[in-house]
């Protein structure tokens, strides 16, 4: 059965431009409530744990030096089938490939600077959100 949480990080590009607010507002009305959220800073090594999954891709260096360049607004959202509904209201990886009014076709500016991230599966979901969020953050 599909879980109903899902974790996502507004990244930096999109905090610099100045979209956290209306990337939230396209999320909570697409009927996802916020169950955590911070804004903060991840550190080098805080990016290289995160993405270690991507540690032999050829743009992993890249990708630690934007995730960590500037403050992201990481968040915890649950609606029925977050995770599947949450990756279709982002969009592809590449804004280019990304469907009309998605997340990243509004705001991503490249397939690296990608205006947020979304887990892709139940079992990412939970590793990424106690990545960033103590149980007592969670309401
Ligand atoms: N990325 C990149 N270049 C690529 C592919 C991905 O810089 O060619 C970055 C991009 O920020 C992406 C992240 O690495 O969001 C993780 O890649 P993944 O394939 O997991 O995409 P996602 O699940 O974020 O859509």
């Amino acid at each position: 059965m599909a879980g109903n949480r899902t974790f996502t990080m507004i990244k930096p590009d999109a905090v610099e431009a100045g979209n956290t607010g209306a990337i939230l507002d396209q999320i909570t009305a697409s009927g996802f409530r916020i169950v955590a959220m911070k804004m903060t800073q991840m550190t080098k090594a805080d990016a290289e744990n995160f993405y270690a999954i991507h540690k032999e891709r050829p743009f992993f260096g890249e990708l630690v030096e934007f995730m960590t360049r500037g403050p992201i607004v990481a968040a915890i959202l649950e609606k029925d089938n977050a995770v599947e509904d949450f990756r279709t209201l982002i969009g592809a990886t590449n804004p280019e490939d990304a469907a009309e009014g998605t997340i990243r076709k509004k705001y991503a500016t490249s397939v690296g600077e990608n205006a947020v991230h979304g887990s892709d599966s139940d079992e990412n979901a939970e590793i990424e959100g106690a990545f960033h969020f103590a149980g007592r953050e969670m309401f």
